[in-house]
């Protein structure tokens, strides 16, 4: 009997266990690492923030999954691992032997290279602690506040956009509508269509949300951010939505890594230099042709990794997994509308909303128990 070990809940092993769990008899010894019972889903993440979905809606019960697939959950965080000696170790001081070891931890919004980033701000992930502060915000703010919320988000990707938008709904639907709400970057969604930015530029102007373009972030003090070039910002609560960066333990591993620190895997989702150790989503880097830092990756790169990891416990070859070259991108903006885009072209409104909505809802329900 082999040991496999799955470290991080993230999209690709939600689907691994539900596949494993579909098949009852794994024959060989399941362990999971994953802080948290429950697994996050990103794409609903906003409008959880605006208030359109409630917590349960947008988390998968990943003990449920643990249990039907016959894995066992160990709630803890990966600190390091030794990919010669196939030993892992946990925060809770634990160390675990494997045979195979598969890596689906995600990535983190790069607080190092900012001077006060990690003792001032609030990065979105993990995702968890980013809902605890956003609650705590809430909860400190009743109504018609005499010290209005002084919200920054930095980062202008799809992801900063999102939130903003979503943060500046939830504060009118709550009555918080003093609140001042900047977005900070460099630039406002470099890879997107122009149509898309000009959709998402007439949402903050609607909004009256401060878009502070070209402006980089050097240092962060409490109660204030400061840039590169140009007056510092007063903020009461700055949320991080920059790039995705490497987990530290990873470069302390041995394994082959790209020039960011993402573990460099081949076509099945191998590591290059330690084909024992799998990886997918945003922590890999796929050697042949890098994908972007997106959950549909991570999502579509869930059963080439089911199948792999199968057929490695098995002592059969894996198959080769091909990533796809673009895909509908779908930005919602605060309010129950969105916009779509697919290479160049692109469409906004209402009826957006609504399918992506039930492209979410359709992903979440597949985490569901039979009788849930
Ligand atoms: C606001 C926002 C909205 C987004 N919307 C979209 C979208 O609509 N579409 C899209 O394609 N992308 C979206 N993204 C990007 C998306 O979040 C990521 O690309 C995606 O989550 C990566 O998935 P993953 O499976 O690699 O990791 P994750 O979803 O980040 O899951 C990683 C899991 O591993 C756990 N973990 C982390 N570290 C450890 C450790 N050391 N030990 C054990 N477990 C660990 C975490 O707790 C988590 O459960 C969005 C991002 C943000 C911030």
């Amino acid at each position: 009997m082999k040991h496999l070990v799955l470290a991080g809940g993230g999209h690709a092993h939600l689907e691994v266990l539900r596949q494993f769990g579909a098949q009852r008899a794994l024959g060989h010894r399941l362990t999971v690492i994953n802080p948290d019972r429950h697994s996050p889903y990103s794409g609903m993440l906003p409008g959880l923030i605006a208030g359109h979905y409630a917590w349960q809606q947008c988390h998968v019960d990943l003990g449920g999954l643990c249990d039907r697939a016959g894995a066992e959950l160990v709630l803890a965080q990966v600190t390091s691992l030794d990919p010669e000696t196939r030993t892992i170790m946990l925060d809770n001081g634990c160390t675990l032997h494997w045979d195979l070891l598969s890596l689906n931890t995600g990535s983190t919004p790069d607080l190092a290279a900012v001077p006060g980033a990690h003792e001032h701000v609030v990065p979105i992930k993990p995702m968890s602690g980013f809902l605890r502060a956003w609650a705590a915000l809430l909860r400190s703010m009743p109504e018609g506040a005499s010290r209005p919320a002084r919200v920054t988000v930095v980062g202008g990707g799809a992801g900063g956009v999102e939130v903003v938008l979503a943060i500046h709904h939830r504060m009118q639907v709550e009555g918080f509508g003093r609140s001042a709400i900047s977005l900070v970057t460099n630039e406002l969604l470099p890879t997107y269509p122009p149509r898309v930015r000009h959709v998402v530029t007439h949402a903050l102007d609607a909004a009256r949300i401060d878009l502070l373009k070209g402006r980089r972030a050097v240092e962060v003090k409490p109660g204030t951010l400061h840039f590169a070039s140009g007056p510092a910002l007063p903020t009461t609560f700055t949320v991080w939505i920059t790039g995705a960066a490497a987990p530290p333990w990873l470069a302390r591993s041995r394994l082959a890594t790209d020039a960011r620190g993402f573990l460099t895997v081949d076509g099945s989702l191998r590591s290059v230099s330690h084909p024992w150790v799998l990886a997918a989503g945003d922590v890999a880097s796929l050697a042949s042709r890098p994908v972007p830092k997106a959950g549909v990756y991570a999502v579509r790169q869930g059963p080439a990794l089911a199948e792999d990891l199968m057929r490695l416990l098995r002592d059969n070859p894996p198959i080769a997994y091909k990533p796809q070259r673009r895909f509908l991108s779908l930005l919602s903006l605060g309010e129950r509308r969105a916009v779509a885009s697919w290479g160049n072209w692109a469409v906004a409104g209402a009826w957006v909303w609504k399918l992506k909505d039930r492209i979410d809802r359709a992903f979440m329900r597949r985490y569901l128990r039979e009788d849930e």
